[in-house]
C-alpha cells in the first residue's frame, strides 16, 4: 500500500477542505496517522471492529491492549459510554480538551476489538485543532492509539510516524512537531477510588488538586512482578523503548557526572558504542560517547517534548548501551521518569564518588 501524506503546518484556522479525504478514509475503515497535542495517533473508525483490527496488524501490537477512543465534542461521550460519574464530569470541564484519557464503562457500540476484550473503554477529546477537525469530518469517534511500531519510541513526528508505519497505513497527516510530547495521563474512574494508570502532562498534582484522593496503580512506580496485571493492560509492555540497553544514573550532580563519565569511558573502552542522556545544564561536563541534549531541568516540557526524539536518535545512530541522567519525580517529571525508567527497564544505578 502505498501511505499518501498531507503537510498541513497551519491551525488557525484548519483547512477543512484537505481533511475530507482523511475523514472519508476513516469512515470506509482505512488508517490515518495525525497530530494530537500528546504524540501522532494512528486513526480507525471505534466502532468498526475491522478497523480496529487493521490498527494492530499495522503497529504490531497485542490485541488485549486496548484503544483510546477520541472524540471532538462533549455530547459524543453519552452514546459510548454506560454513565459519565460526576468525577468525570469535573475532570473533564477542567482538562478536556487536552492530554487526559478516562476510563468509563463502554456501552455496545464499542466493539471488544476496540476495548481489548475489556468491559471499559478509555476516552479522550484532544486539543489539537486538526486532531479535532478530523474527528468532525470523519463523523465517527477515533480509535487512535500511538502511530509507531508497538514497542518502539511513540512517535512526536511525522517523520517518526513514516519510519514506522509507510507503506502499512493510508494517509498521515503533517502537522509539524506536537506540543507536549508524552502520551496522555489515564485515570481510570469505574473503580471505588479514581486511579492514575498511566502519568501524563496533566499532572497527579492536577487532578488531586481536582478531585481529592487520587490512586497510583501499582505499576506505575515499580517493575510489574510476574503474574500482575497493570490496570491499563498496555503497561506491561515495554514500551518507549530505544534498541539500545539503557540505564538511569541517580544521585548527586557532581557524582552523576563522574558516574556516566567512567561507565561510559569503560564501556568504550569494551568495544561498546555508547550514548550519554544529558541536561543542558551540564553541557561541557561530560567526555565520552555521543552525548544528546534533552533540554534543561528548569524546563521540563522542553524534556517532555524531546525524550521519545531522542531516544529514536539513538536507534539511528546505532548505539549500544545508553547512560542517562534522572530527573526529580514529581508534577511533570513524574511522568517524564516513568518513560524513562521503561525505556531502561528499570535499570537504576546510584551514582558513587570515585576520588
Ligand atoms: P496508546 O494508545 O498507545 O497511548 O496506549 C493506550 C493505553 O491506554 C494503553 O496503556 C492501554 O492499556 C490503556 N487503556 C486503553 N483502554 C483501557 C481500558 N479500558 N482500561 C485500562 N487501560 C486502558
Ligand atoms: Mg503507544
Amino acid at each position: 500500500m502505498e501511505t499518501k501524506v498531507i503537510t498541513m503546518e497551519d491551525r488557525e484556522p484548519v483547512d477543512l477542505t484537505r481533511l475530507k479525504e482523511a475523514g472519508e478514509i476513516l469512515r470506509r475503515g482505512g488508517l490515518v496517522a495525525f497530530p494530537t497535542e500528546t504524540v501522532y495517533g494512528l486513526g480507525g473508525n471505534a466502532l468498526d471492529k475491522e478497523a480496529s483490527q487493521r490498527i494492530y496488524a499495522a503497529k504490531g501490537r497485542p490485541s488485549d491492549n486496548p484503544l483510546i477512543v477520541h472524540i471532538a465534542e462533549w455530547e459524543e461521550l453519552s452514546p459510548l459510554v454506560q454513565e459519565v460519574p460526576e468525577l468525570a464530569k469535573r475532570l473533564a470541564s477542567l482538562y478536556w480538551p487536552g492530554p487526559m484519557t478516562l476510563i468509563f464503562k463502554k456501552r455496545g457500540c464499542i466493539p471488544y476489538a476496540t476495548s481489548g476484550g475489556l468491559d471499559t473503554v478509555a476516552i479522550r477529546m484532544p486539543s489539537d485543532p486538526i486532531a479535532r477537525a478530523l474527528i468532525r469530518s470523519a463523523g465517527v469517534p477515533v480509535a487512535a492509539p500511538s502511530a509507531n511500531t508497538s514497542g518502539r519510541p511513540s512517535p512526536t513526528s511525522a517523520q517518526h510516524v513514516l519510519e514506522d508505519l509507510r507503506g502499512a497505513i493510508d494517509l498521515v497527516i503533517d502537522g509539524g512537531e506536537v506540543a507536549v510530547g508524552l502520551e496522555s495521563t489515564i485515570v481510570d474512574l469505574t473503580g471505588d477510588v479514581p486511579t492514575l494508570l498511566r502519568p501524563g502532562a496533566v499532572t497527579a498534582e492536577m487532578l488531586r488538586r481536582a478531585i481529592g484522593t487520587l490512586a497510583l496503580d501499582p505499576a506505575l512506580t515499580r517493575p510489574l512482578a510476574e503474574g500482575v496485571h497493570p490496570k491499563a493492560p498496555g503497561m506491561k509492555y515495554r514500551h518507549y523503548a530505544p534498541r539500545a540497553e539503557m540505564t538511569l544514573v541517580e544521585g548527586e550532580r557532581e557524582q552523576v557526572i563522574q558516574t556516566i563519565n567512567r561507565l561510559a569511558a569503560d564501556a568504550i573502552a569494551a568495544g561498546k558504542k555508547v550514548g550519554v542522556i544529558a541536561t543542558d545544564e551540564n553541557r561541557g561536563a561530560y567526555r565520552f560517547g555521543d552525548i544528546k541534549w534533552i533540554g534543561d531541568r528548569a524546563n521540563e516540557a522542553k524534556i517532555a517534548h524531546n525524550l521519545f526524539s531522542v531516544l529514536r536518535a539513538f536507534d539511528a545512530d546505532g548505539v549500544d548501551l545508553i547512560y542517562s541522567e534522572s530527573i526529580p519525580e514529581h508534577d511533570l517529571g513524574y511522568a517524564i521518569m516513568n518513560r524513562m525508567n521503561k525505556a531502561a527497564g528499570h535499570r537504576h544505578i546510584k551514582a558513587e564518588k570515585t576520588e
